[in-house]
């Protein structure tokens, strides 16, 4: 039987933008999520319909390296306050003692004109997010090789003080014990192979699995790639860490 044509799907009104995707990303601290969303960043950023990355605001100290609206909007507790007052954050929550929040207006924006947006949140944020766009969010959990990697990674980024980066051990575990509420786990145990996991992830959402002709990528292998992730074991991988096998 053939389908009433419907307005949207009139051609004088020239094709419909598919609305963009939130990719959320979360992991315990030095799992290496924000190794493997720059690395997504760079290849897709310019690429149509476009990949952006929602700077969050922070109170947190601005680290060596990090700039001012690229990696967060650095901001005095009073400002985060006043955000907070105005209904301006989709969500907020404490993290290690600091607190961080994404707003809301430029992600609507981005959702509406049809580009993606990826997101570095904890599971708070990820957990509020999916909640506020639930048609519209991929949620993807990095999982450390193993607990004392994720240690000797901390330490080696320097990046905080021995103090901080104990604080950030023990919350890594906490973190870890939210895996089961992500779509797809990725363990980040060789960076190049995360990474093509994490790339086929995203391309299989933005364009589906089957090779189409106007896709240059090759989105049936893409999906083997997602497929072969999914029995790969990390889940299993991910209740042992959690002490749960
Ligand atoms: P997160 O954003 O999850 O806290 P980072 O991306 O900052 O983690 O990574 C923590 C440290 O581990 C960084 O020094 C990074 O270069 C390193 N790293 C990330 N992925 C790998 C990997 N697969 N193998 C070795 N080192 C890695
Ligand atoms: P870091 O201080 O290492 O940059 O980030 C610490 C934690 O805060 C990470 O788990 C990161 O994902 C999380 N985070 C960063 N921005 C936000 C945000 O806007 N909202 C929430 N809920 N968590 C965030």
């Amino acid at each position: 039987m053939m389908h009433p044509v419907t307005a949207s799907s009139d051609a004088s009104r020239g094709p419909v933008p598919q609305r963009g995707t939130l990719i959320i990303v979360s992991s315990p601290s030095g799992a290496g999520k924000t190794t493997l969303t720059r690395r997504l960043l760079e290849e897709f950023a310019a690429a149509t319909p476009g990949l952006a990355f929602s700077v969050s605001y922070t109170t947190r100290p601005q680290r060596p390296g990090e700039v001012d609206g690229r990696d967060y909007h650095f901001i005095t507790p009073a400002e985060f306050e006043h955000m907070i007052e105005r209904g301006e954050f989709a969500e907020h929550a404490f993290v290690h003692g600091n607190r961080y929040g994404t707003a809301q207006a430029p992600i609507e924006a981005a959702l509406t004109a049809g580009r993606d947006v990826i997101f570095d949140v904890d599971w708070q944020g990820a957990s509020a997010l999916a909640a506020r766009w639930p048609n519209d969010s991929l949620k993807i959990f990095i999982l450390p090789p193993d607990l004392d990697i994720l240690a000797s990674r901390l330490r080696t980024r320097a990046t905080d003080a021995p103090e901080v980066i104990e604080r950030r051990l023990r919350k890594a575990i906490e973190e870890l014990g939210h895996f089961d509420e992500y779509q797809h786990l990725i363990v980040n145990d060789d960076l190049n192979r995360a990474y093509s996991v994490l790339r086929a992830v995203y391309l299989t959402r933005r364009f589906g699995s089957a090779d189409r002709p106007d896709v240059a990528h090759r989105l049936g292998e893409l999906a083997a790639v997602v497929e072969g992730n999914r029995g790969s074991g990390a889940e299993a991988h991910a209740r042992r860490l959690v002490g749960r096998a």
